[in-house]
C-alpha cells in the first residue's frame, strides 16, 4: 500500500475526512471534512490569518460573496479562457482532460498535436478520438426566479457562476478599503473562501477536487518596489511553510515558472513545490500579477482604479504580488509530513507527529480505570480545569490504556495526561508524549 492510501484509510478511520455524499454512493470530487479534520483544517486557517493578517497593520481582511456579478469573470478573463483541453474517445464516449492522457503536451494543445501521440483511449483501449474542445471549467446556476422553460435570452441574463478563484472578491473590494482606510502602499487584502472548478477528472484525494478553499492575499505595491516586495513575500512563505505549518524543509521547493509557462501578463512566478507521498506537486504559488487585474476592471467598470500617494501627489495604478494557497493542499502536505509508523517494544504503531499548534487536541485526559469511580471523578476534574484553560482537551475513557494511547496515536495529540491512584493521594498525574512515548509525573497545578 502506498503512503497517500495510508493517509486516506486513516483519515476516513478516525473521523478527518470521509467521501462527499458517502451514503448515496458519493459525488466525485467532494470530500466532507469530518469532527477531527474540520478542527486541523480550522487550525491551519487560523494560524494562516494570524501570521498573515493579524500580525500586519497594513493587510486587511475580506470575506467576499461566492456569488459575483458575471461581468467580473468577463473582466478577469475566465469566460473566454478558463478552460481545459476536453477529448472524447468515439468508441466508448468517455471523456477525458487531452494534456492528463498523453504525455508531452500541455493545456493549449492542438487536435494535432494530440492525435500524433498515438493515445490510446484509458478505458476500452482504442484509439478513435473526437476532436479536442475547450471546456469551461466554471460551475454556471442561475440567480433568481427563472424557469427551465423560460426564453434563451432571459435564461442567459439570469446566468451566473460559483466563483473559480477568491482572488477577484480582493480585486472588486480594492477601491471600498483604499476609499474607506486610507492605506498607505504597500498594503495588503487577504481572503478566505470556497472556490470551485468543474475539473474533468477530479482525483488524488483532496489535492484536486471540485470544490476548494483558497486563501489568498493581493499585495498592491508601487510598480518601482516590486522586486523588494516579492523577496519579503517569498521569504514569508517558507517561513510560514516551514515554522508555522511545520513541513520540511528539504520536502518544499521553489521553482522560478519560466517565462513561456507563466501567465502574459505575470512578470515572475514562483510555485511553492511539495514532496507529497505520490510525487512532487504544487502547494503554493506566488505571482507578481502588475496591474492586469486592476486595468481588466477599470476597463469593463468604467471607473478609476487609479491610487494617490498622500505624501508625493503621484496617481497611478499600484501593481500586485499574490500568494495564493489551496486549503487542502496545505491540510494534505500537513498530514504527509506528519504521517510516521515506527515500532514501540517490538509493536508498529502509526502516529501523527502534528505540531502543538495545528494538533486537534492538545491533551488527553482519561482515568487509568473507568470501573473505579473515585479515579473517574478526579479525571473529570482535571478534564474540566484543563478544557477551561486549553479548550482544545478531550477525554477518553474506552478500552484499556494502550488502546487509548494508540488512539491518540493515530490522531496527533501530544501528551495523554492519566489519573491513577497515586493522583488521589498527591495530586500528581502521568503524562505520555506522544513522539518518545516517554512518561513523567506531574503536578496537576504545574499542566
Ligand atoms: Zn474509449
Amino acid at each position: 500500500m502506498s503512503k497517500l492510501e495510508d493517509i486516506v484509510s486513516l483519515c476516513k478511520r478516525r473521523g478527518f475526512i470521509f467521501p462527499g455524499s458517502d451514503i448515496y454512493g458519493g459525488m466525485a470530487g467532494t470530500w466532507d471534512f469530518g469532527p477531527l479534520g474540520v478542527i486541523l483544517k480550522r487550525n491551519i486557517m487560523d494560524q494562516w490569518w494570524k501570521f498573515f493578517v493579524e500580525n500586519h497593520d497594513n493587510v486587511y481582511g475580506i470575506d467576499a460573496a461566492i456569488l459575483m456579478n458575471p461581468r467580473t469573470w468577463i473582466a478577469s478573463g475566465h469566460t473566454a479562457t478558463f478552460s481545459d483541453p476536453l477529448i472524447e474517445c468515439k468508441e466508448c464516449k468517455s471523456r477525458f482532460r487531452a494534456d492528463k492522457i498523453a504525455d508531452g503536451i500541455n493545456e493549449s494543445v492542438t487536435t494535432e498535436e494530440f492525435l500524433a501521440t498515438h493515445t490510446k483511449c484509458p478505458v476500452c483501449g482504442k484509439e478513435n478520438w473526437g476532436p479536442i474542445r475547450k471546456f469551461n471549467m466554471m460551475f454556471s446556476t442561475h440567480v433568481g426566479a427563472v424557469l427551465p422553460d423560460d426564453d434563451k435570452d432571459l435564461t442567459e441574463k439570469s446566468t451566473a457562476y460559483l466563483r473559480p478563484e477568491t482572488a477577484q472578491g480582493i480585486f472588486t473590494n480594492y477601491k471600498n478599503v483604499v476609499d474607506t482606510f486610507y492605506p498607505n502602499l504597500p498594503f495588503g487584502l487577504a481572503q478566505q473562501g470556497k472556490a470551485f472548478r468543474n475539473e474533468i477528472s477530479p482525483r488524488d484525494f483532496i489535492l484536486r477536487d471540485r470544490e476548494c478553499s483558497q486563501m489568498e492575499i493581493e499585495f498592491f505595491v508601487h510598480p518601482d518596489t516590486w522586486e523588494e516586495n516579492f523577496e519579503q513575500i517569498r521569504k514569508a512563505n517558507h517561513d510560514f511553510l516551514e515554522n508555522v505549518m511545520n513541513l520540511p524543509k528539504d520536502k518544499v521547493h521553489e521553482l522560478e515558472v519560466p517565462a513561456k509557462d507563466r501567465a502574459h501578463y505575470s512578470k515572475r512566478t514562483i510555485d511553492y513545490m511539495f514532496d507529497y507521498p505520490n510525487g512532487q506537486e504544487e502547494l503554493m504559488g506566488l505571482a507578481y500579477r502588475t496591474d492586469f487585474d486592476l486595468k481588466n476592471i477599470e476597463r469593463e467598470s468604467g471607473k478609476s482604479m487609479e491610487y494617490r500617494d498622500k505624501n508625493t501627489g503621484e496617481s497611478f495604478v499600484p501593481h500586485v504580488i499574490e500568494p495564493s494557497i489551496g486549503v487542502e493542499r496545505l491540510f494534505l502536505a500537513v498530514l504527509s509530513a506528519a504521517y510516521t509508523e515506527d515500532e514501540i517494544d517490538g509493536n508498529k504503531r502509526i502516529v501523527l507527529k502534528l505540531p502543538e499548534n495545528l494538533a486537534p487536541y492538545k491533551y488527553c485526559v482519561s482515568p487509568l480505570l473507568k470501573n473505579k469511580p473515585e479515579l473517574v471523578e478526579k479525571a473529570q476534574k482535571v478534564y474540566q480545569i484543563l478544557r477551561k484553560k486549553y479548550n482544545n482537551v478531550t477525554w477518553d475513557d474506552s478500552g484499556n490504556i494502550g488502546k487509548r494511547y494508540r488512539k491518540q496515536d493515530e490522531i496527533g495529540t501530544p501528551k495523554c495526561i492519566v489519573i491513577d491512584f497515586d493522583t488521589l493521594e498527591n495530586d500528581t498525574v502521568t503524562v505520555r508524549d506522544r513522539d518518545t512515548t516517554d512518561q513523567v509525573r506531574i503536578n496537576i497545578s504545574d499542566l
